[in-house]
């Protein structure tokens, strides 16, 4: 991994031209310039050269961003921000000393503490129907303000505890599953979803209970955490394996890059191994028991061929809504520390499914999905309007379409 000074030249070969203002989420809810890649170039330069020191308060300009890499691919100098913002955050935790919420918001212990205790937590939630209830009122709940539009939001990833039934049969092929803490701890929809689906193309998931990809550790550069669940996440690695798969793409997003931070050589097989689960079935025919209008929400960290995908579900009208493919505003940490940009971002985003009438929206990223819900929490919907469904792609595959091969 590089240090900060190591990307001097690329920090140098920012012209100024400012066509990253253009594209950048967080500059277009904030008019601030700090938050677009430009002006944080300015600081690091300032940092580089000993003008600056790079304390809280220039990390917290650092913090403007989600991530999304829109600049890096607009910039006409090719200059690739997000490692950059990530090498500048790891220099920050070198040299300084962390505050209280710093060292809350980075405890690993916490961060699994939660976990674990949802996942007990959570069946007996959706046994007594708190989910449906919420559901029910969440149009009164929203207007009680910023907590209130947390729990929208962790109702709605809670989910239903929907089980498909699994065709039993030969399976021929075996692929290794990175089932994520989302699956494991909150909500294992997906995860059926999934094996559902690929059963019909005989392929049996094996999962080896792995940890967190690590996904908030690198993006705030705490490199020496993420560093110690890529060790965790290899020791559970075989080499037994063709490909590995994730439903998730900022899972996928940061296996890529394990190879990076990690000399092992199990990381090198699995960042080239990887896959997204929709890749494996691109064979598939998939036919919707209802006509829908349905859309899709492009995480920044998916490619667009799962789109092809979304428009081959035969029944269905395809509706492509103005800036589909843009940040959700969500990016996990982000949304936590910039509360009111991440929401007026989520915001613009629903405006325009609803102006578009759509009844679904799909997505491959359990963060986007909590994102599009905040973007519906944040809206004023007049009393007669239905906001659409937000589902994951694979949940809608295998609880709404027929599937044959
Ligand atoms: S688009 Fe690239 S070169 Fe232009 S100001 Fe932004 S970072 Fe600098
Ligand atoms: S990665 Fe996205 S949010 Fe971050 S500076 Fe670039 S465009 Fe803005």
């Amino acid at each position: 991994m590089k240090n900060l000074i190591d990307y001097k030249d690329d920090i140098y070969k920012c012209s100024r031209c400012g066509l990253c203002q253009t594209v950048c989420p967080v500059y277009k809810a904030t008019l601030n310039e700090c938050a677009v890649s430009r002006g944080k170039f300015n600081l690091l330069n300032g940092v580089i050269k000993g003008d600056l020191i790079l304390n809280k308060n220039l990390k917290k300009y650092l913090e403007l961003c989600t991530g999304c890499n829109a600049c890096k691919d607009f910039c006409p100098s090719r200059i690739d921000v997000r490692d950059i913002f990530i090498a500048a955050k790891a220099e920050y935790y070198k040299t300084n000393k962390l505050s209280f919420k710093e060292k809350v918001l980075n405890s690993y212990f916490l961060f699994k503490l939660v976990l674990i205790v949802s996942r007990f937590f959570l069946p007996l939630y959706r046994f007594f129907r708190v989910n449906k209830l919420i559901k029910y009122f969440e149009n009164s709940i929203k207007k009680m303000g910023t907590a209130a539009k947390w729990l929208i939001l962790l109702n709605s990833a809670a989910g239903n505890g929907y089980k498909p039934k699994i065709r039993s049969g030969s399976s021929l092929k075996k692929v290794l599953y990175f089932d994520g803490c989302f699956n494991k701890y909150i909500n294992n929809e997906t995860l059926n979803s999934v094996k559902k689906i690929l059963a019909q193309c005989n392929v049996e998931l094996v999962t080896k209970n792995f940890e967190c990809c690590g996904v908030s550790y690198l993006n705030d550069g705490n490199i020496d955490e993420f560093k110690k669940i890529i060790e965790k996440n290899l020791s559970k690695l075989d080499d037994d394996f063709d490909c590995i798969i994730t439903d998730c793409a900022s899972c996928y997003d940061v296996l890529k890059k394990y190879k990076d931070y990690s000399s092992d050589p199990k990381a090198v097989s699995l960042s080239d191994n990887i896959k997204m689960a929709w890749d494996l079935m691109k064979n598939l025919e998939f036919e919707a028991l209802k006509s829908y209008k349905i859309s899709v929400h492009k995480p920044c960290h998916d490619s667009y061929e799962f789109i092809d995908l979304v428009k081959k579900i035969k029944s269905c009208e395809y509706i492509e809504v103005k800036d589909y493919d843009k940040c959700c505003g969500f990016a996990g940490k982000f949304a936590l520390i910039n509360q009111n940009i991440s929401g007026k971002i989520s915001e613009q985003k629903a405006q325009n499914y609803i102006d578009s009438d759509v009844d679904i929206i799909l997505t491959t990223c359990p963060a986007c999905l909590l994102g599009l819900e905040q973007g519906f929490a944040e809206l004023k919907l007049s009393q007669n309007r239905q906001k659409p469904e937000i589902m994951s792609l694979y949940q809608f595959l295998s609880s709404v379409c027929k599937i044959s091969d």
